[in-house]
């Protein structure tokens, strides 16, 4: 095309095709980083802890009801804890995680709130949000079923909620079990799952509040003819996977320099995690993610991709929960789990722990058969928010053999720790945890915590 010969009236049309295009690949842009888009929270004072993950969805109408879901929680969460600590003076928790997947055109926004303002337990509070991307409407459980099968769906689920009473040593309440699904919006937190449909009642829905959340798992082969087929195919594309090959570095060529561990809990991140990895390279850097088992889903790729690289992981626990909250067994089970989730993507099963804010008892160490490794060089990354001050901090405190604490679910963290890498990549190789054992040349005792090497 010559532009010379080009009338005024070609020069509108080409100009006009140019913005098109301009705005297309704007609205492309902003669908795909919205798509992995997440909004963080963390706030510590000395009377509680609160620490929000949530997700931005590509529905602005859920998004606003999941911020104003949000919102009233914690605001009714602070006033508990205030009044709970002029009382007893302890330190009280909220958190809320999240687990977002889709299957065909449904995307499913499932938030998990925790909070403890005492007692023995945490509270659990489960919120569910499912839309059509395609339409944009939100869809509740009769969208998934057959016409006129809702019924069917509901003696099921009765027999399954009898079955969980007698399983747990109750005495069954028939009437209670009714009151609790007779509507469509008792069962409005449910998981279509590889062989079964999961479906949670909330404390006091379909038994007594000792019960606490009734979840039942009810098998697809009972479902046929009442759940559309497409659902009842329905395959998890993430297949645990047999063993995934790792990088390995020769290490003979680190040993002359000081070593230097960077750790990241509270990950998998999304666009953040990937910017990590994707700069490793360039500083001959290799460094540990110590991650939550309830983002491992979420961002299963960044986590094989890490692991792939060469990267340790290692667990942080499912829920970062205090485990001095928890008792022996609640204890084991965030570790298990998240030893499991992890071994669903990676292969491998961690063998480090890093319980949230390093608080862990001899017996759950004992138990779990992890080795606990804590941190020497605090960043504090999530309160400078700050490039500059985390690459300050850490270059002023770096020493052979440390630790440093960082959270790659910050971009300010991940650049913070890339720009002391680039200061410090003469003297310093920057290592895994794995690594630096070995180099070591230390073996780790179960009962033992690990600040430094
Ligand atoms: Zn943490």
């Amino acid at each position: 095309m010559n532009l010379k010969k080009l009338s005024p009236i070609g020069y509108w049309l080409l100009f006009a095709v140019l913005i098109i295009v301009v705005m297309i690949i704007l609205v492309v842009q902003d669908i795909l980083k919205r798509n992995v888009e997440e909004i963080h929270e963390i706030k510590e004072t000395p009377t509680y802890v609160l620490k929000i993950d949530y997700p931005i969805t590509n529905n602005k109408k859920i998004n606003k009801e999941i911020e104003e879901y949000i919102e009233s929680k914690k605001k009714e969460f602070i006033v508990t804890a205030e009044e709970a600590s002029s009382i007893m003076n302890a330190q009280y928790d909220f958190k809320i995680n999240y687990e977002m997947y889709s299957i065909e055109s449904i995307e499913f926004v499932h938030l998990i709130l925790y909070s403890f303002t005492g007692g023995a337990h945490y509270n659990q509070e489960d919120k569910v949000w499912i839309y059509d991307k395609d339409t944009n409407k939100k869809v509740d459980i009769t969208y998934f079923l057959e016409d006129d099968t809702f019924s069917k769906l509901q003696t099921i689920t009765i027999d399954e909620i009898k079955k969980y009473y007698q399983d747990n040593n109750y005495v069954i309440d028939e009437e209670w079990i009714k009151e609790g699904t007779k509507s469509k919006e008792s069962f409005s937190i449910f998981k279509i799952k590889e062989d079964n449909v999961e479906i949670t009642f909330p404390p006091y829905e379909v038994g007594p509040w000792s019960m606490g959340n009734v979840v039942i798992q009810i098998p697809k082969d009972k479902l046929i003819g009442i759940i559309k087929p497409i659902y009842l195919q329905y395959e998890q594309i993430d297949q645990p996977s047999i063993s995934i090959p790792q990088e390995k570095r020769d290490l003979s060529t680190l040993k002359d320099k000081k070593l230097l561990a960077f750790t990241f809990d509270d990950g998998p991140g999304g666009k953040t995690t990937t910017k990590l990895l994707d700069n490793l390279d360039q500083y001959n850097a290799r460094v540990t993610f110590f991650v939550l088992g309830s983002r491992v889903n979420n961002f299963s790729n960044n986590l094989k991709r890490a692991y792939e690289m060469g990267n340790t992981i290692g667990s942080h626990t499912y829920n970062h929960f205090n485990l001095y909250k928890l008792d022996l067994e609640e204890q084991l089970k965030e570790i298990t789990n998240t030893n499991d989730a992890i071994a669903s993507v990676t292969g491998k099963k961690p063998i480090y722990l890093r319980p949230p804010y390093g608080n862990i008892k001899n017996e759950a160490k004992e138990q779990s058969g992890m080795y606990t490794i804590l941190w020497d060089i605090d960043t504090e990354d999530w309160r400078k928010k700050n490039a500059d001050k985390i690459a300050d901090h850490i270059v002023k405190h770096a020493h052979d053999g440390g630790i440093v604490l960082l959270h790659d679910i910050y971009e300010y963290s991940v650049d913070g720790a890339l720009k002391a890498m680039k200061m410090l990549k003469d003297e310093y190789a920057f290592v895994t945890i794995d690594e630096m054992i070995e180099l070591k040349g230390k073996t780790l005792e179960p009962l033992k915590s690990y600040y430094s090497f």
